[in-house]
Formats: C-alpha cells, structure tokens, sequence
C-alpha cells in the first residue's frame, strides 16, 4: 500500500506490496534466538528447496528467498553447487565492529528515491554504507549479496527498517556507532526538540565541518527544479504545517505525504552529513502523480505547483475533497471569501461599466488557499536607464482588491471581492506578473513595497462583532517571500535577448529574527528591510498571535 510499482521493471512485479511486508516481518524474526534458530532454519531451508524451483520459475528466487540462511547456492537441478560464505546470525566473538571502519560517511546520500542500482526496484532496498550505493535484498543471490561478494563491501543499512547488516554473512550489526547514519537515513525529532525549533538559535557542522544553520539549507537543483525548490522552502516555514509534517506518523500516508514529510525533516536535520538537501525523491514522486507536469527537468511556474502540491498534500493527509477545514492544509491556509457579481447590461456605458447598480446582485462565497494579487498595467515603454522606469506598488494598494468596493470586470460581470472571518493562520499571495495571450508571455516588473512586519489585513475583511471586534487590526508578519529574477542570456540573435526566469526564496529565521534568502544550494543572509526590492511572486503571512482578548479566533489556530 505504501510502495508503488509504477517504476519497475515488469519481471519485479511479482512481489506485491503485501509480499513485501511479509518479508520485512521476516526480516524482523531473523535476529535470532541462537539455538532454537537453528532447528528453525534448517525446517524453514528444507521446505524452501522443495519451493525453490516452482519460485524461481517466475524469476523471483533471488527477491523472496533472500532471508534464508546457511544455504548453499542451488544450480538448475536444485543441486548444492559451490560452498559460498557461511551465514551468521551474529559476528564471531570478539569482532562485533568488524567492517565498520570501512564505512565512508562521506559518499553517503540518503536523499535520492531508494532504487536498486542494478534492479531498479524500490522494493526491500539496502544502502551500501562503503560506497553509498542502492542494492535490493540481502538474502544469497539478492544483488546487496553480490556487490559484497564482487566488490567487497560488507555493511548495509536497510532504508525502511534501518537496521544494519554486514554481508555475506548476513548478521545485523546492533552498534550504537552507527546512529548517526540511521539519523541521516530518517531524522526524526522528539516534539521537544521541534518546539524548540524556532526559539533557540542552532548552529551544526556537517561532515565536512561546514557550518550550517538547520532549517536554513541549500538545495540541489538538480536540472530545473527552482520552481519547486523555492516552494518547498517556503512552506518548510510555515510553523504548524512543518511541525505537523516532523511529527506526524506518515507510515500509512502516500508516498507524497512520506516523503515531504522526509524533505522537511532533513531540511531541520541538526545532525546532517551535508548541509544541503536533494529533493529528488519528492521531485520523482511528484512527476509520477502530475503525470509529468512538474518534473526536475522542465521549470515550471512556482503558483502553479504550489497550487497543485497543496491540494494534493490535502489529500494525501486524508483531507475531504468537500469538507473545509478537513486537513492540516486547510487548517493552515484556508480562507473564505465573499464574491458580489453583477451582470454587465448593455444600457452600461463604456465610462461607468463597473460602477453597481440598482439591481440584483449575486453573492456568493468561495473557498482559498491562495489569493491573487493583480499589478497595475505597467507602462509601455521604457527609456534607456530601464532601472528608473520600474514602477512601484505597495502592497496594500493591490490588497485594497479585497476591501469589496473595488469593482473589477470578469467574464460578462463586474465583480468585488471581500474576505471573510476568520482569516486563516497563514495566507499566501500570488502577486501575478505574468501573463500569457495567445502569442506571448508577458511580464510585468513591478515592484510591490512592502513591511516584513505588522500588515493589516483588517480592511480587506468583512466586519463581523461576533467573530473579531470591528476596528481591531488583524496583524500578520511575513514568514517567506518567493521571488522572480529575469536573467537575460547573453546571445547575438536576431530575436533579441532571452530571458530566462530564477526563483529565489527568502526565509524568515525566528530563532535569530533574521532573513536569509536561498537560491538552490546557495544560502546567504538578507535584511529585511530591502526585501521588497526584488520582484516578489508569491508571499506567505502569518497571523500574530495576539493577547487574550483582542484574539477571538483562537479555536481556528492549527496545532
Ligand atoms: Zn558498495
């Protein structure tokens, strides 16, 4: 149920998700209770040689018989071939460390998706500790059973269960030297240490004794995945959906819900090898749902994949597809919003097409998790010192879209907007830029003036006693601000330069009241103060929390 297939090769396809689990209990009975263990085995290794050759007729011998034990290799006639190495349930008295020196932490690198190198399964997959590689299995005739014989390298973690085992010999390795690597496989943190988080300010080392401050990491951009990159940043910040992400059991979940929840706990990883993260494995599992529409190789829009990401994480997480308020996410970023519309009639002259009139007006309310900003038209033409030409925005001005007595047109009808209580604990803006018409894609450079801190939301919200005392602002504080870069090629073509987009992402690190921006693995600190002067895309606030008394949603605050 947790693991898919979708990627194997069809010759795997026999072990079901069912059959796996079965093997990883088998796995568990395997350390063994020495002597009765082996009365056990040798039962267990009669009845599996009568089995082996009915298995290995579907070619999956080497996957479903890998926990035997002390088994000589079997050629076609099910005759005892060649002696290969003894299995041990346990090192020989004396050499319980034997191998571990040969462990290389430094090639290791959990982040990429757990396949087989040789296999490409991702079913029952083993790291080798010497020289990081996937292998699949680790029973006689498994290709982690292999790769020790051919190369020599005898230690191997199990991605799911993370126990360690030195082959051929087969027996688990119980030292407590080896924690730190089953900490790097999957961080795990205690609710102490996330509630910490944000208060005490954290330095670690990595590997390599590089200085890194956890929660505030590069990551790979592996081809073009900036897009996701940033997104994924920002919403590592936002206090109770990571907090629930770090701490949650996932083990049930879909596999996007695991492995964000794996991304999020290594970006905070106080204990990491390196100090910067890859998100292929999240990335692999993302194009496989969006049937390729986000991929690391192709760069998409930031808003377009946030949008699709927090849907799907709301259903990954169990939310309702119609029930509000049925997931962290919802709890989180959602909102409502009132929406008056009225029919545009021809006795509307083309000055006043906007203005309401004396007559019916539709109402309705709608659900968000993201509010669209629009820019002002920006001007046509620009003189030479382009830079002066920018226009400026605050952001206020383009909230007043929300204050419901904006009138704006949309399809036949002019429409007004207002938000509704209560505001959600987060919200997202997408300040759009761009825009697409049948011929090009447009961009529009202005710049939105903004605070980090104190934005009043409380004009753009429909007064309601009962649920927040009118006049009373509704505070909110930036926590993470998306924003776009043109880059022009340097190119002689005819057609003039070419601009390519890049995605930057800046952070707000609590523990320290400080800003750092990141772009990929690049991690440097800003000032807040300057933040606005680059163009922000997307932007996520979060709603102070208040003293008792003016705060009267306190019940719609997520855990
Ligand atoms: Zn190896």
């Amino acid at each position: 149920m947790t693991k898919r297939q979708a990627l194997e090769p069809l010759e795997n396809a026999v072990a079901s998700p069912a059959t796996k689990r079965a093997r990883v209990e088998d796995e568990d009975m395997e350390s063994p209770p020495s002597i009765n263990g082996r009365t056990t085995n040798r039962h267990i290794m009669a009845l599996r040689r009568q089995d082996h050759h009915r298995i290995d007729i579907t070619g999956a011998y080497g996957m479903e018989r890998e926990d035997m034990e002390g088994v000589a290799a079997l050629d076609n006639e099910g005759n005892a071939a060649i002696a290969l190495p003894r299995r041990q349930a346990a090192p020989e008295e004396g050499y319980t460390d034997l191998y571990l020196d040969t462990i290389d932490r430094k090639v290791l690198d959990f982040d990429f998706e757990k396949l087989c190198s040789v296999t490409l399964s991702n079913i029952n997959v083993y790291a080798c500790l010497v020289c990081g590689k996937y292998y699949q299995g680790r029973g006689p005739k498994s290709q982690a059973y292999f790769h020790a014989l051919e190369e020599g390298h005898h230690v191997y973690v199990n991605m799911e269960t993370k126990k360690v085992y030195v082959l051929p010999e087969g027996y688990e390795v119980l030292s407590k030297s080896l924690d730190d690597i089953k900490f790097v496989v999957d961080p795990r943190m205690s609710k102490e240490e996330v509630a910490r988080l944000d208060r005490e300010p954290k330095v670690s080392w990595d590997l390599l004794n590089k200085e890194y401050i956890p929660g505030f990491v590069g990551m790979n951009n592996i081809k073009a995945n900036d897009y996701f990159n940033v997104v994924v940043q920002a919403l590592a910040h936002v206090a109770p959906l990571r907090n629930y992400f770090m701490l949650e059991n996932m083990s049930t979940r879909p596999q996007l819900a695991q492995r964000f929840s794996t991304l999020v706990r290594k970006i905070w990883n106080p204990r990491a090898f390196k100090s910067h993260v890859s998100p292929h494995e999240l990335l692999q599992e993302i194009a496989l749902r969006s049937s390729k529409r986000f991929s690391l190789t192709e760069q998409s829009d930031p808003i377009d994949f946030l949008s699709w990401f927090l849907n799907n994480l709301h259903l990954a997480v169990g939310g309702s597809k119609t029930k509000p308020n049925s997931s962290i996410v919802q709890k989180v970023f959602q909102g409502t919003l009132k929406i008056e519309s009225q029919e545009i009639t021809a006795r509307a002259d083309a000055g006043d097409r906007l203005r309401f009139e004396d007559a019916a007006v539709k109402t309705e309310t709608s659900k968000f998790l993201v509010l669209t900003l629009d820019l002002p038209a920006a001007p046509l033409f620009q003189d030479a010192l382009e830079r002066n030409m920018i226009p400026q925005v605050p952001l206020t001005t383009i909230l007043s879209k929300y204050n419901g007595m904006q009138p704006q047109e949309k399809m036949k009808n002019r429409v007004r907007y207002r938000l509704l209580h209560p505001l959600p604990p987060y919200l997202v803006f997408h300040i759009k830029r761009f825009s697409k018409n049948k011929f090009v894609s447009e961009r529009n450079p202005t710049i939105v003036t903004f605070p980090v801190r104190s934005l009043d939301m409380a004009p753009y919200v429909e007064p309601n006693p009962k649920a927040y005392p009118p006049g009373e602002p509704i505070w909110y504080d930036l926590v993470a601000n998306i924003t776009h870069e043109a880059v022009k090629k340097k190119d002689d073509s005819v057609e003039g330069e070419q601009e390519t987009k890049v995605w930057r992402v800046q952070v707000r690190d609590r523990s320290r009241d400080e800003w750092v921006g990141v772009q990929d693995l690049f991690v440097e600190k800003e000032r807040g103060e300057t933040l606005f002067t680059k163009e922000s895309y997307a932007q996520f606030w979060e709603r102070r929390r208040v003293g008792v008394g003016a705060n009267t949603e306190g019940k719609t605050k997520a855990s």
